[in-house]
């Protein structure tokens, strides 16, 4: 029970078309076209060429060759933004949609992780995590998305249930979306046998180690272990790290050091924003020098960071993406978690993703490169060469938006966005949350409970 969502304009079914009047942010365009003019606002109008999937050629509006027989059929988009289709370089789509039968019972950061070891232990089969995911993929790959980085929580018996559901989800979905998964367990894991065992577990699965690094007496032990462990399976990293307001919340400092030569994404980092700025200096000196990227949450940041029940929040929970993007740290943003207990909402779509993260973190005025937050640099962490860019011979992955300006596109929730998957309109189907009720629905969960 779906509905088709409406598209602002009819993309024609045929292998070559061109998409003329198209508003481009200049950071996503591999090349400057001749004769293109960047706005103040860090915008260009161009024409894009569509040849059997991929992007022909961009060249600055009007442009392109003359029309004549055997002329592509134009597409005016009215300046209308185009993007390219977005990335997601860290979700948790194995948490996702558990709002109905474990809401968060108080909206903090301690209440989150609770209500999901509970809904965990009581729900998490095989069955009961591929239809969730499935359900977010869904969503994702309807509002535009061509890769996911997901999270797996991986301590004890749940290992074994994920990440065989992940690797059948990744065959299902292989062409539409890309997926990637990352373990997430507490540190210490890695301390003892199980952590060989995830590991090798992750090797087989071509996944990445991940895990919660908070600061303990062993950290510095745990990460190096994490870390060899990494290297002897040849895997990247990819951390939780100090999402807390905690100004002693220094795991990223730690891990910087600990780092050396490997591919390492860092996600959160919250608590850099409430440290001392010779303390910030000194973490983001090593970060520079440990080659360590940087992905921030902000919607769930918002969300978590800073809240006591009854208090009005003072911060905006999110790190420090300005200071790190002036180090040239690569800083990407993602949706993190969506309707579970560490974030009550959400629908893993990176425009909201990115038009919520330009408003809790001024990535406005200018927008700069930020853009590429949600396309170029998570691509790049995830090492997908060609995703996240507009330019000829890359796929035409698109995502064609009515709004013009900045303030049009990100004013709207565009819900009536074209995708383009290979120059080919998708039909844009976003599942129904009743689809779900068997399996979270308060009532439902009662039923079980009860043995009905
Ligand atoms: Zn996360």
């Amino acid at each position: 029970m779906t509905t088709p969502l409406a598209g602002f304009v009819t993309i024609p079914g045929v292998p070559t078309f061109r998409l003329r009047n198209a508003t481009v942010p200049a950071p996503l365009l591999t090349a400057l076209p001749p004769g293109a003019r960047v706005s103040p606002d860090g915008l260009v109008v161009a024409d894009l060429t569509v040849r059997d999937g991929r992007i022909e050629d961009v060249a600055a509006a009007g442009g392109a060759a003359v029309d004549g027989p055997g002329s592509p059929v134009d597409v005016d988009l009215q300046h209308g933004q185009v993007w390219p289709c977005m990335i997601d370089a860290h979700t948790h789509l194995d948490k996702g949609h558990t709002w109905e039968r474990a809401p968060n019972p108080d909206g903090t950061f301690g209440g989150a992780i609770r209500t999901v070891m509970d809904d965990r232990a009581a729900h998490w089969s095989a069955e009961d995590v591929r239809r969730r995911m499935d359900f977010g993929l869904r969503c994702s790959f309807a509002h535009g998305t061509r890769a996911i980085r997901t999270h797996l929580d991986s301590a004890g018996p749940q290992a074994a249930i994920s990440w065989p559901v992940f690797e059948v989800l990744r065959k299902e979905w292989a062409g539409r979306i890309e997926l990637q998964a990352v373990s997430l367990v507490p540190l210490q894991v890695f301390g003892g046998p199980e952590g060989e065992a995830l590991a090798a577990r992750i090797a087989a699965a071509n996944g990445v180690v991940g895990a919660v690094g908070y600061v303990s007496p062993e950290i510095d032990t745990l990460l190096d272990r994490m870390l060899a462990l990494a290297s002897a399976y040849g895997l990247d990293v990819d951390l939780h790290c100090d999402e807390s307001g905690d100004v002693g919340a220094r795991a990223l400092a730690h891990l910087a050091r600990a780092v050396r030569r490997r591919r390492v994404v860092c996600g959160h980092c919250c608590s850099l924003a409430v440290q001392a700025p010779e303390v910030v200096a000194e973490t983001l000196d090593l970060v520079v020098e440990a080659g360590i990227s940087v992905i921030s949450l902000p919607m769930c940041n918002l969300y978590l960071q800073d809240r006591v029940p009854g208090r009005t929040p003072r911060w905006r929970g999110v790190t420090l993406l300005h200071e790190l993007a002036a180090r040239r740290v690569r800083v990407a943003v993602a949706s993190d978690n969506c309707r579970d207990a560490f974030h009550g909402y959400g629908d893993h779509d990176m425009l909201e993703v990115f038009r919520e993260a330009a408003r809790i973190a001024h990535l406005d005025r200018p927008f700069g490169d930020w853009p590429r937050a949600v396309t170029a640099t998570p691509a790049e962490l995830m090492g997908l060469a060609g995703a996240g860019r507009i330019g000829p011979g890359l796929r035409a992955d698109l995502v064609l938006f009515e709004g013009r300006a900045w303030s049009e596109l990100l004013s709207r929730p565009q819900g009536n966005r074209v995708v383009l998957r290979n120059g080919r309109a998708i039909e844009r189907r976003l599942p129904d949350y009743r689809e779900l009720d068997d399996l979270v629905s308060p009532r439902a969960v009662e039923g079980v409970r009860h043995g009905a």
